[in-house]
């Protein structure tokens, strides 16, 4: 049998540890994935690759299949994109310095926010350091903990909804990259690039958005996570079907940072093989 068939499903390619906003270390969330009864499992942390070695060495002694990944911030215009990066080499010049920069941004960009709110509530940087592990990826999800230690707000969901929301007084940009660029730069690095929750409350990104991430080497869609739309997964399966792009289904697990349990949507065989098949940055690490 071909390497790219030495996996076994179901795969769950969409899962954050305490490297980015979970909740969970890379170990547990691999421990979380198998206790659902997955087989293979991707950790695709926010702009960093630092939880790979950890959740292969978990997954392997669990009998599973790691998928490395990652999921890289951009942005169009007011909204923020997320593209999945499969397999990408996590050594890429290009690719670090783009994850480099996002992650700096953020870390500041979390000390802006922080300032503003503590203006009107009893918060302070240090409450939201103590909800980020060392060298994590920095977002909105650690000030919730804050906010939520601090007895602010009930949980990560009801932060979001109010003190956190970008209409609100609090929030500030970060800077991410124009989406376009960020398939470059995961093609760039050998890797497969996937937009992630593309059908969610937002809407669809606009077409010729979508032709030039496409131009650029997109590689298909993650169809199958509960924040996408009806209306909208119908018209990505049609554009998919007729293209001959990847399709995926994850479930964004977050640990306890949101309900998104994982399995609850899952990748079939044959789009997890093409993923592998294409990929050249790094490869799936096998039990
Ligand atoms: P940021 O990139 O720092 O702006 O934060 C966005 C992150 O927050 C994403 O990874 C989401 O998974 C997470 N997030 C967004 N909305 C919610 C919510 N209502 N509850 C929990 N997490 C959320
Ligand atoms: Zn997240
Ligand atoms: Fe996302
Ligand atoms: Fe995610």
């Amino acid at each position: 049998m071909p390497d790219t068939r030495r996996f076994e499903g179901p795969s769950d390619l969409h899962l954050h540890s305490i490297h980015s906003d979970g909740t969970e270390s890379a170990a547990h969330v691999m421990a979380a994935a198998h206790r659902h009864g997955l087989r293979t499992a991707a950790l695709t942390d926010h702009d960093t690759t630092s939880g790979w070695a950890d959740a292969a060495e978990a997954a392997v002694s669990l009998g599973m299949t790691f998928i490395p990944g990652m999921e890289l911030s951009a942005k169009y215009e007011w909204r923020s994109v997320h593209v999945l990066a499969y397999l990408i080499d996590p050594d890429d010049p290009r690719l670090r310095a783009m994850t480099d920069r996002i992650r700096s941004s953020r870390l500041e960009r979390a000390r802006t926010m922080a300032d503003r709110i503590g203006r009107d509530y009893d918060l302070h940087w240090d409450d939201i350091v103590a909800q980020t592990s060392d060298g994590a990826t920095v977002g909105r999800p650690h000030i919730a903990d804050a906010l939520v230690a601090k007895g602010l707000v009930a949980d990560r969901a009801e932060a979001f909804s109010d003190i956190l929301s970008p209409r609100g007084d609090y929030y500030v940009a970060l800077y991410a990259p124009d989406p376009v660029l960020a398939v470059q730069l995961v093609v760039g690095a050998g890797g497969v690039p996937i937009i992630a929750h593309p059908a969610g409350r937002a809407g669809l990104l606009p077409t010729p958005l979508m032709e030039r991430m496409l131009a650029a080497g997109l590689a298909g869609f993650e169809v199958g996570h509960r924040e996408n739309l009806e209306a909208g997964i119908r018209t990505l399966r049609r554009i998919s079907a007729e293209r001959d792009l990847i399709i995926t289904g994850s479930s964004d697990y977050h640990g306890l940072g949101k309900p998104n349990q994982p399995g609850e949507h899952t990748t079939s065989d044959d789009m997890v093989a093409r993923i592998i098949d294409r990929a050249t940055g790094s490869t799936p690490v096998y039990p």
